[in-house]
């Protein structure tokens, strides 16, 4: 096969039909940005909104922007948006609370469709909030179920029968960037009686997603990552509007409420996707997530998908390339349909490779103990990126400019 060069990248940027994305993110200038996966770039229209609900909407509306300006329905307007992007339908998604948050009332939610069923089955590791959090709500339901974790699709897949109450996987693994069948393990985990959970963290915005066609049951995910919706933004739960009003989450706050402003006594769930909130949005994070969110409400799924492959191949082919002699282990499985949109690879000295790297201005991440993530974001990288990215990292190497003192500090946040 022929060498690829820098050429071959500006030429395939040329060709791309998904390009103008980039002007609508403001980026730093001399910066290539791959940690898209972790915290997504800013959409240029964030400030503006920022002015509108800060200025406009609460220094002026006050109280009454909670009727005029959207503000009480705001959760399930926007996650009716997010829902086109995952296929699922108006009123089966909100976007509220973490992540965490959203994984404990959904699992409790599923238990209550299966109560004789003890055993719940998850990925051992899988980012761990998922996993401590189905923790603390079997402890609180005191230790009568069985978290069972398995590896691999297959793994996951024998350890699904019919002793099962609910099925919880990320779709696509955060530190590997493995991609789960969704569609065949929710076969399976429904011929078995069992109820479906998907976290779509890292799937959410980066690839085409159809919970209704593969039957999902309740799915959740953030916004923070492909969807740049700022930091911290409140993440999405999905519902399956079969199970609204019916599999209910104990945080019975009077959000989910069937009529929060006759202020009743006594609790009476929401019949819809209202259920699946609890109390009073973080307004500013959420109204800001809503830009992010549109934007990918716009863009062709599955010419994004193609994008993002396209230049996780490049990445992988010039890193063999450029950097062959280094030793650096792909992590990531090299069939496309098996992989989502970012590159893992591991190396004995990743932390430090990871800070020369963001000291070059090549911004990727480190997880313990030997990973090296790169996020491969097509709303706003480039084809060139990916070949200055790997140049980069082909001179740190080659002058093993990582061995440095100050390459080799931990800092808390890696
Ligand atoms: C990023 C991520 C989270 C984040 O959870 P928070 O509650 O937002 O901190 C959870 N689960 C998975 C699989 C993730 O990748």
């Amino acid at each position: 096969m022929q060498a690829i060069n820098r050429e071959y990248c500006l030429q395939l940027d040329k060709q791309d039909q998904l390009a103008s994305f980039r002007n609508e993110f403001s980026l730093p200038e001399h910066d290539i940005y791959m940690s898209g996966n972790s915290l997504g770039a800013m959409p240029k229209k964030a400030m503006s909104k920022v002015e509108e609900v800060v200025l406009d909407q609460w220094g002026t509306s006050l109280i009454k922007s909670w009727n005029i300006h959207g503000w009480f329905t705001l959760s399930q307007t926007i996650g009716d948006k997010l829902a086109t992007t995952i296929g699922a339908d108006a009123g089966e998604v909100v976007v509220t609370d973490a992540t965490g948050i959203n994984v404990f009332k959904v699992i409790a939610a599923a238990l209550t469709l299966n109560p004789d069923r003890k055993k719940i089955v998850m990925e051992g590791s899988n980012f761990p909030t998922d996993n401590y959090t189905a923790q603390g709500l079997v402890k609180l339901l005191g230790n009568k179920h069985e978290l069972v974790f398995a590896e691999t699709e297959q793994g996951i897949l024998d350890a699904i029968d019919d002793s099962v109450a609910v099925v919880c996987l990320t779709q696509v693994h955060y530190k590997t960037g493995r991609l789960l069948n969704m569609k065949a393990i929710t076969e399976k985990t429904q011929q078995c009686g069992a109820i479906s959970v998907w976290d779509l963290c890292h799937s959410g915005g980066a690839l085409p997603i159809d919970l209704n066609a593969c039957n999902v049951d309740f799915a959740i995910g953030c916004t923070y990552k492909y969807y740049n919706g700022g930091p911290g933004s409140p993440a999405f739960v999905f519902c399956a509007k079969r199970h609204q009003g019916k599999a209910l989450q104990p945080l019975t706050g009077w959000y989910s409420h069937a009529a929060p402003f006759a202020f009743e006594q006594d609790y009476r769930p929401a019949n819809n996707i209202n259920q699946m909130l609890s109390g009073t949005q973080a307004i500013l994070s959420l109204a800001l997530s809503e830009i992010g969110i549109d934007i990918s409400a716009r863009v062709d799924a599955q010419a994004l998908r193609e994008k993002s492959l396209n230049m996780s191949d490049l990445f992988i082919q010039l890193v063999a390339q450029e950097c062959g002699e280094f030793g650096f282990k792909l992590i990531t499985p090299k069939e496309r349909e098996r992989r989502g949109s970012q590159v893992a690879m591991s190396h004995e000295d990743g932390y430090a490779i990871v800070q020369a790297l963001i000291g070059s201005g090549v911004m990727g991440d480190f997880r313990a103990p030997d990973t090296l993530r790169f996020g491969l974001t097509p709303l706003y990288l480039r084809f060139v990126d990916v070949w200055d990215a790997v140049a980069r990292l082909k001179v740190i190497m080659q002058e093993q400019t990582y061995k440095q003192a100050e390459f080799n500090q931990k800092h808390a946040v890696t």
